[in-house]
């Protein structure tokens, strides 16, 4: 292919802009307008919503993903020197969930090709001391859950998924974050759902979830958001010294109607994702793994390893070339034991988890969104194509 000059796009195509309809926006004005900012009815119809697209039985919204992982967490009641096995390849908010519930994060490398938690390596970073594994279901493609579900099984582990990127994400006909204690999803504003921030724990046990309720509203007893309703005052009773991680009805305002469009959404960013899929196809990248049958991809996020030696730049080039370019990108995730906090703490280096931080080192996300136009998906192939190919081949 001959290189012609292709003057970037004139316009900065935001990574993970969420579309934003009507309705939204009406709900949050109705909101506004009845005075019932708090969390209140919005919040527990959203939860009832929720419960009923996974098919969990309990649900409790929370302020985010990460206080959901959090309170999920302890909800497990573990000792202090607990082990919790997650991904070297995840966010940060997954490890120091784990670190603020006061058990200590043991790492686990990922499948090259499905970049999620390889079972064999969770099985053999068990100890006498591993409590729970802690998977993420890594851009939305499901995690080998009957391999995960066998290891916990036989060790008599807990099990926390990580679904911040599978709202929509099935694995042998089950919904993610129903295959063990708590599943835990964010939405926040790059999500596949958004409320602004915000979160949810789906369980499978009641009394658990009640805990998680009371936690997440300062250990008061339950439904102490009712205290100020027209049902007549209440007095609240602290149970326990709980946290501030309630949603709020202005952002569950969003997520009702988020989520009875999230189908929708998805359908659109699979046909971005399929776009992608033939556009850059022949180009100096890896291109992700087509999903594996008996499981749905939520396709959250879209992400190639640039083939750094074909391609004639590093990763770290191709990031600047790409902004540039006026297109925003991403990357999920440099590896954890890349961070000078966890290598601190924890004597962690990179090469212990060579396929996480091989991943990490040359990944880049480029935008999908169901908000992304034919023509931005367009401008974001020919603007890849464009900087991966101009040291590859004679101007
Ligand atoms: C976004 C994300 C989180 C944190 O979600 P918040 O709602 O922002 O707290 C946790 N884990 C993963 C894998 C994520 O992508």
């Amino acid at each position: 292919m001959s290189w012609a000059p292709v003057r970037p796009r004139e316009r900065f195509l935001v990574f993970g802009a969420p579309l934003i309809g009507e309705a939204e926006i009406d709900e949050v004005v109705a909101s506004l307008r009845s005075g019932w900012l708090g969390t209140g009815p919005k919040v527990a119809r959203f939860e009832s919503d929720f419960a009923a697209y996974t098919g969990a039985p309990y649900t409790a919204a929370v302020g985010s993903c990460t206080a959901a992982l959090h309170l999920s967490l302890l909800a497990l009641e573990l000792e202090a020197g607990a082990e919790v096995i997650t991904s070297a390849l995840t966010f940060c908010a997954t490890v120091n969930a784990i670190i603020h519930a006061g058990a200590t994060p043991v790492l686990a490398d990922v499948d090259p090709t499905t970049m999620n938690l390889d079972p064999a390596a969770v099985a053999a970073a068990i100890t006498p001391r591993t409590r729970a594994v802690l998977p993420i279901h890594f851009a939305g493609r499901p995690c080998d859950m009957d391999a995960l579900g066998d290891v916990c099984r036989r060790h008599g582990l807990a099990l926390v998924e990580d679904c911040a990127h599978a709202i929509e994400t099935t694995y042998h006909g089950r919904h993610a974050g129903t295959f063990g204690d708590f599943g835990c999803f964010s939405f926040y504003v790059t999500k596949n759902v958004v409320t602004g921030e915000g979160g949810m724990v789906v369980a499978r046990d009641e009394a658990r979830v009640e805990r998680i309720k009371r936690l997440a509203l300062h250990g008061m007893s339950a439904d102490a958001w009712k205290r100020f309703s027209d049902e007549g005052y209440r007095h609240y009773l602290v149970r326990e010294a709980g946290f501030k991680y309630n949603m709020m009805d202005l952002q569950a305002a969003l997520g009702l109607h988020q989520l009875a469009r999230v189908e929708e959404s998805r359908r659109r960013r699979e046909v971005v994702w399929r776009r992608y899929q033939g556009g850059l196809a022949g180009l100096p990248l890896e291109l992700p793994a087509e999903p594996e049958k008996d499981t749905r991809h939520a396709y959250h996020l879209y992400t190639v390893l640039v083939d750094e030696e074909r391609a004639g730049l590093a990763r770290d080039e191709v990031l600047t070339a790409m902004t540039r370019e006026n297109i925003g990108v991403g990357v999920h995730y440099l590896a954890i034991p890349e961070h000078p906090y966890y290598q601190e703490a924890y004597g962690w280096r990179p090469e212990q988890w060579p396929q996480a931080t091989a991943v990490g080192r040359r990944t880049i996300s480029l935008p999908l969104s169901a908000k992304l136009t034919d023509a931005d998906v367009d401008d974001v192939v020919t603007a890849v194509r464009k900087v991966t190919t101009r040291r590859a081949s004679p101007a």
